[in-house]
């Protein structure tokens, strides 16, 4: 399978963690954003350990 959409919950903190592991895909503004209309399949092991880490649990993708 791969990872064809990536999106972020609501009640993200802003802690900056997903952008450290995966700055290609994950950007932070006032709050974390996802970068769009990006081949999220070559980054799939990069989003699966930032929304394993993100603390708050709010980053979904699909597969
Ligand atoms: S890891 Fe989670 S809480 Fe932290 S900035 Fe990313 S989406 Fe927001």
């Amino acid at each position: 399978m791969a990872i064809t959409k990536v999106w972020i919950e609501e009640n993200c903190t802003a802690c900056g963690v997903c952008a450290d592991i995966c700055p290609e895909v994950f950007e932070l503004k006032d709050l974390a954003t996802v970068v769009q209309d990006l081949k999220y399949s070559d980054y799939e092991e990069k989003i699966k350990e930032a929304a394993e880490n993100c603390p708050v649990e709010v980053i979904r993708y699909i597969e």
